[in-house]
């Protein structure tokens, strides 16, 4: 099924979830905004965040981020990070491939794991959240249409029947980002 959403409006609702767990107004969370630094965001309000996004869009968001599954898709940490604890190139490629659509500027080799937690902006949530909406099922379930639609709560449902749809989780669809960025970067498909 293809995604019902428009990249906008998810990264209006991203906002709005945002402005909501901060305590700020939406319009303090500008696209280019980094969360940690500029916003002020502690690991709680990410935590509430994602509940947030659950409980508008039924998505979950990942628990995990791209380095981990990285080493875990590479089997260990080692090709992860240079002498000085920064993020290699491999690294920082296969971060600026994810969902997040992070730029050459906001992450690149030599930043510390910390900083590119920190250069997480509304922007990249939101990408990585419409993201997930590409992982529907194939067909309903319920009634085999093949059409999703956005329903009045926000969440997404079978334009055919009304079920409820669910989305692949965060944690999945990150887990197949980082497969698909190291299968791009030459390196062999990692097993399981
Ligand atoms: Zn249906």
């Amino acid at each position: 099924m293809q995604n019902p959403y428009e990249a906008d409006r998810i990264h209006d609702i991203v906002r709005e979830g945002l402005a909501q767990v901060l305590g700020s107004s939406v319009d303090e969370i500008t696209a280019d905004a980094t969360l940690v630094s500029d916003l002020g965001a502690e690991s709680l309000d990410l935590v509430e965040f994602r509940f947030e996004m659950e409980t508008k869009l039924g998505v979950a968001l990942p628990k995990s981020n791209v380095l981990d599954q990285l080493a875990s898709a590479l089997g260990g940490s080692e090709q992860l990070y240079d002498e000085r604890g920064g993020i290699s190139e491999l690294a920082a490629e296969v971060l600026r491939r994810s969902a997040f659509g992070y730029s050459e500027e906001q992450v690149h080799a030599g930043m510390r794991p910390y900083e590119v937690a920190a250069a997480a902006t509304s922007a990249h949530w939101a990408a990585f959240t419409h993201r997930i909406f590409d992982h529907l099922p194939e067909v309903c379930t319920e009634c085999a249409a093949d059409k999703a639609q956005i329903a009045p709560s926000g969440k997404v449902q079978c334009a055919g029947c009304g079920a409820a749809l669910e989305a692949a989780a965060g944690d999945e669809v990150m887990a197949e980002g980082v497969r698909a960025a190291l299968a791009a970067l030459g390196h062999a498909q990692p097993v399981g």
